[in-house]
């Protein structure tokens, strides 16, 4: 058997199963809240235009109206003037949406703070207990914020100093862009960088780094709990957006099952 069919077998077996790591879309999906004087992308909606009535008997269909950075979403190299004259969502080479599933738990310290960062030693220790880790790589960072994900309050977590969620140090985004040879990062929280990722030097320094190396994030991920640290696939697939600089992605792991 190639080695296709087999993963098809232990799919059909329950041996392997299917992860869904998206959130689900909606208008109540938590999004990005820039300050003044920054322009907002619109919320995510979706408007009917028949349902099985007089302007469609038959069917339904709708508009969707959407900002590209919204829910479980990629953000592509152009996105940050950093990567500008890189890569559109379009354009992203499909060998590197499928890829190896590292995930790394961290929800224990970002539920003792908020703000947390996530620093080089904490990735250098992660890969002396496991093994390093494989090329072409997604890094999926588990902070535990995914329960947050029906509640924009909670999962923004604002107050008078800004957005309170955890994120890297500007020292770890320059590593795990320069030293790695991985495809991307996925998060939990609303974007790839902290919430107080403002004041950062550089200013949002995963956005800075990673998009400028050609590699890619995604963000408001769930699930993160079903997967084993290592051995697992995820499938990555963003809508293929012209010009695009990022778009809603559905997220999907292949791992090892209850069964198995
Ligand atoms: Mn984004």
């Amino acid at each position: 058997m190639s080695p296709v069919q087999n993963m098809l077998s232990s799919l059909a077996a329950g041996s392997t199963e299917v992860f869904d790591l998206t959130a689900p879309l909606s208008s109540r999906t938590p999004t990005l809240v820039l300050p003044e004087p920054f322009s907002n992308l619109i919320d995510f909606s979706i408007e009917e235009v028949s349902a099985y009535n007089e302007s469609g008997p038959l069917w339904k269909h709708h508009n969707i109206h959407t900002g590209e950075h919204i829910g479980t979403h990629l953000d592509a190299p152009i996105h940050w003037v950093s990567g500008r004259g890189g890569k559109d969502v379009s354009q992203l080479d499909p060998a590197r949406l499928v890829g190896p599933a590292v995930v790394l738990d961290f929800s224990a310290e970002a539920e003792a703070d908020p703000n947390f960062l996530i620093d080089v030693a904490h990735l250098v220790a992660w890969q002396e207990e496991h093994g390093p880790f494989p090329a072409n790589a997604w890094l999926l960072f588990r902070t535990g914020w995914d329960r947050y994900d029906h509640d924009p309050q909670a999962f923004l977590n604002l107050d008078d100093n800004g957005s309170n969620t955890p994120g890297f140090t500007a020292a770890c985004a320059r590593w795990l862009a320069e030293e790695l040879d991985i495809s991307g990062v996925g998060v939990e929280t609303v974007g790839i960088d902290a919430g107080n990722a403002a004041a950062q030097d550089p200013p949002f320094p995963m956005h800075h780094f990673l998009l400028g190396a050609d590699k890619y994030g995604i963000t408001s991920l769930k699930n993160l709990d079903k997967l084993p640290p290592h051995g697992a696939m995820v499938v990555v697939a963003p809508l293929p957006i012209v010009g695009g600089t990022g778009a809603p992605t559905r997220v999907l792991a292949i791992a090892a099952g209850v069964g198995a």
